[in-house]
């Protein structure tokens, strides 16, 4: 890492050293974007922005997972819920069971 060519170094631009291929070789430059106010990198490599953009696709990631899990139980729910229809003497007792199975499973 680092800027190697010391001359081309521009202090009013970002300070990530950026990858590109020339002939599929791999080049390296200093990124061409200005940086942020009070930051080193620009918008892309500023490390909080970096932070707060895998947080929100972490965020995302869970909530896809959980829908997920939801629909691989779908079949075990809808045989608790055919249970109950069908007149189970403990309905409540029956639910909870389902939905304390899904919460217990490793995610
Ligand atoms: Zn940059």
């Amino acid at each position: 890492m680092g800027i190697q060519r010391k001359e081309t170094y521009r202090p009013e631009r970002c300070q990530h050293e950026v990858t590109f291929y020339q002939s599929n070789w791999p080049n390296h430059k200093q990124c061409d974007r200005k940086h942020l106010p009070g930051s080193q990198f620009c918008k892309q490599h500023d490390p909080a922005a970096i932070a707060a953009r895998r947080a929100e696709s972490d965020k995302r990631g869970e909530i896809a997972w959980l829908k997920r899990r939801k629909e691989f139980r779908a079949e075990q729910f809808f045989d608790a819920l055919k249970r109950i229809a069908d007149g189970d003497n403990n309905p409540r007792e029956t639910a909870r069971e389902a939905i304390a199975s899904f919460l217990d499973a490793p995610t």
